[in-house]
């Protein structure tokens, strides 16, 4: 069903979401830390895989496993493992592939918290080179002989800068290198980056796919397609045997296992329950920035940085990658830092909030928040100034919404 149908069709009816045992139209809330067996064979037999059952839920839960299987199913994938938050995914999938003497190649302008880890990881040996754009040209000439893995994000957070995914991953697979995309901000309704040539798929959970904001979680797709070349991929050489699957089987049976960051039941199914609303929610989303934008950048004194923005660097990509959309996350220039917190203490509808993809307007002065640690210089490569607001727009009526921003920006002046 999930090759025929369209979109909002195959996430209420695709296999992913089919099933449960007794017949549940959502999966049970399995909320236990054990199992048992009847007999010490039955559960000897689940801890050698020899057959198929859950034990401990560190190691997998049928909620968990449900939610799985729906993303999955979602992004093409042949497998995917969920965590405790979306950066536990980016850790656990960098570690699964990379040792000490490694080096990654990461984009710019990435979220705060992944630049943080690459800094985290410099201490375990593993090095990482930023990229000044995403482009097949621009990986080409980082790739040494060390290099293990290439990582970006599709549409960048907060700088709204865009991979070309097909140019990257054709640079990366010709040197024998897989592309992992963090797609946390474009949402398999806007991309599905394993179609268009990328290899592993990250998300935060937290933001867009559970969408109502009530829980943290990651989760990473594997397509099942790179030919890992074990000579090079060291990391993985003792799961040679699986082939294409030695990724996911790491990941699975040792990395993600042993570093503990397993998502709650709970959470599975709060984010089950929210996925499902994922393409009227990103649609409605996506109308709503593109008018805000549009509103806000005929002020005169207000520089609005927007994917569909016809001035905006990246919009070539928007029909060729991004299906259209320029996804939810809009920032503007004020002049000053005093102006941007007039805006934001006087905004009706938007909540000052460090999150994004909520069903509200959230906004944030990030330069004095998520970059308070950040360098200068990395922080305009995130497109961070003084006078930045940034604002993850929500699903409130389109009028309301761009009224109160209009409003708040005249009033501010002085
Ligand atoms: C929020 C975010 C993360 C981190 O996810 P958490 O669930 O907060 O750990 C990683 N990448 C991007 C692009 C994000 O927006």
């Amino acid at each position: 069903m999930g090759e025929t149908c369209k979109f909002n069709t195959s996430l209420l009816h695709g296999e992913g979401s089919q099933g449960y045992g007794q017949r549940e139209i959502l999966p049970p809330i399995c909320q236990v830390s054990a199992f048992r067996y009847e007999s010490m064979e039955e559960l000897e037999k689940v801890f050698a895989h020899k057959s198929m059952g859950y034990a401990y839920t560190r190691i997998g839960n049928p909620s968990v496993a449900a939610f799985e299987r729906k993303i999955n199913e979602l992004e093409h994938g042949a497998g995917a493992v969920c965590c405790s938050s979306g950066m536990s995914a980016i850790a656990s999938a960098l570690l699964a592939v990379c040792k000490s003497g490694d080096e990654i190649i990461a984009g710019s302008g990435l979220y705060g918290g992944t630049i943080d880890l690459f800094h985290d990881l410099e201490k375990l040996g593993i090095h990482t080179v930023f990229a000044g754009g995403m482009t097949g040209d621009a990986i080409s000439a980082l790739i040494t002989d060390r290099t293990r893995v290439v990582f970006g994000e599709l549409i960048s957070n907060p700088s709204l800068a865009v991979m070309d995914i097909p140019g990257v991953a054709e640079s990366a697979h010709r040197a024998g290198i897989p592309l992992f995309v963090d797609s946390t901000t474009a949402t398999p309704f806007i991309a599905k980056p394993l179609t268009m040539g990328a290899d592993v798929v990250i998300h935060s959970t937290s933001k867009y796919i559970n969408g109502g904001g009530n829980s943290i979680g990651g989760i990473i797709i594997d397509g099942g397609r790179f030919n890992w070349d074990f000579c090079k991929h060291t990391a993985l050489e003792e799961f040679k045997k699986y082939g294409r699957m030695a990724f996911s089987v790491r990941l699975r049976t040792d990395i993600w296992e042993n570093l503990g960051g397993c998502m709650s039941p709970m959470n599975a199914y709060l984010s089950y329950v929210g996925v499902e609303t994922l393409g009227l929610r990103m649609e409605k989303i996506c109308r709503n920035a593109d008018a805000l934008a549009g509103a806000l950048d005929k002020e005169p004194d207000i520089k609005v940085n927007y994917l569909t923005l016809p001035d905006h660097p990246y919009n070539r990509y928007v029909d060729t990658v991004l299906n259209g959309y320029g996804g939810g996350i809009l920032n503007f220039r004020t002049g000053s830092k005093e102006r941007a917190f007039r805006i934001i203490n006087s905004l009706k509808y938007a909540l000052i909030a460090s999150n994004i993809g909520d069903l509200r307007t959230l906004v944030i002065h990030p330069f004095s928040t998520l970059y308070v640690r950040t360098g200068k210089e990395e922080t305009e490569a995130a497109g961070v100034y003084e006078d930045t607001v940034r604002v993850s727009v929500g699903i409130e009526d389109e009028d309301d919404l761009v009224n109160d921003f209009i409003r708040a920006v005249r009033e501010s002046r002085e």
